[in-house]
């Protein structure tokens, strides 16, 4: 069962205006929050992003959280995902349904359509890493909002499969920002690195709780820009997200991070990542 509009509809039934905005113009947001064992993970902090997406593009979000969760609950329930499931869900809020102009309709409503399916944790990937490509980064400059235009996305990552890698490391002019769908750091010498959230890359949730964790845990963080010599000189590499949590990249274009195994910094942020799963209050 999805989510659209007001409306719950069955799978194939859903249908959009086509002059909804989102599908014309990718004018809208979203966000995918993780489903641990039926409950949310860090659900206020991924609707207070959503908030900030929606003002940052003029759009009023019309719902209250509480209205969200109760949608967001009913969604697992309506798909079965039970105290045993691992599950993600989707929600977007498009800018709605007007004649097409360019410019925003004075008087346009948007619409939200949300759904949610079990979807386990990669976890033979957290042991084994990822081999990532060194793609351009060839994205808008206002990738802090999580907007549903993503065709920049689909294409680096693409270009990454095409190579034969797993996912795509972007650089901006020879500086690292983050992946296609993930943050990423690089360990030098113990300490962390990370690109600052600024306009060119999305501030993940993932991406902060990794960053309080480690502070936590005495490791020191770097949120500054660092470029693509430094990251293939890095003695560990890995991408956080909502569906990857902390993966390890072992190679770039083929070429192994240090000895091409996960790092020892790597796996105790796993392991402070799962232990925060377990501890963290979860709704
Ligand atoms: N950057 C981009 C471009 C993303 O699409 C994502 C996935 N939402 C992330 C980073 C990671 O964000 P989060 O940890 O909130 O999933």
């Amino acid at each position: 069962m999805l989510y659209v509009d007001g409306k719950w509809v069955g799978a194939g039934e859903a249908a959009v205006d086509p002059e909804d905005r989102g599908y014309n113009f990718g004018d809208g947001v979203y966000e995918v929050v993780r489903i641990y064992k039926g409950k949310l993970f860090q659900w206020d902090a991924h609707i207070e992003r959503m908030e900030r997406s929606a003002k940052e593009i003029q759009m009023k979000m019309p719902w209250s959280a509480q209205e969200l969760l109760d949608i967001a609950k009913q969604l697992m329930e309506k798909n079965g995902i039970t105290a045993q499931d691992d599950a993600t869900l989707y929600m977007q809020v498009s800018r709605g349904n007007s004649p097409r102009v360019h410019d925003i309709p004075g008087d346009v409503k948007p619409v939200l359509m949300g759904f949610a399916r079990k979807k386990d944790r990669p976890l033979a990937d957290h042991k084994k890493g990822l081999k990532a490509a060194l793609i351009e980064d060839i994205r808008w400059l206002r990738c802090d909002i999580k907007s549903i235009s993503l065709l920049g996305a689909v294409m680096v990552k693409q270009y990454a499969k095409d190579t034969g890698a797993q996912d795509a490391i972007l650089h901006r002019d020879g500086i690292i920002t983050e992946c296609s769908a993930a943050n990423l750091f690089a360990v030098k010498n113990g300490e962390l690195y990370t690109h600052p959230a600024n306009n060119l890359i999305l501030k993940g949730i993932t991406r902060d709780v990794v960053i309080e964790l480690a502070t936590k845990n005495g490791l020191t963080v770097h949120e500054k820009p660092f470029d693509t010599k430094f990251l293939l000189q890095a003695d560990e590499i890995f991408l956080t997200s909502t569906t990857a949590e902390v993966m390890p990249v072992i190679s770039v274009d083929g070429q192994a991070i240090a000895d091409g195994l996960v790092g020892s910094v790597t796996q105790k942020l796993q392991t402070l990542f799962e232990q925060h799963i377990e501890e963290a209050v979860l709704v």
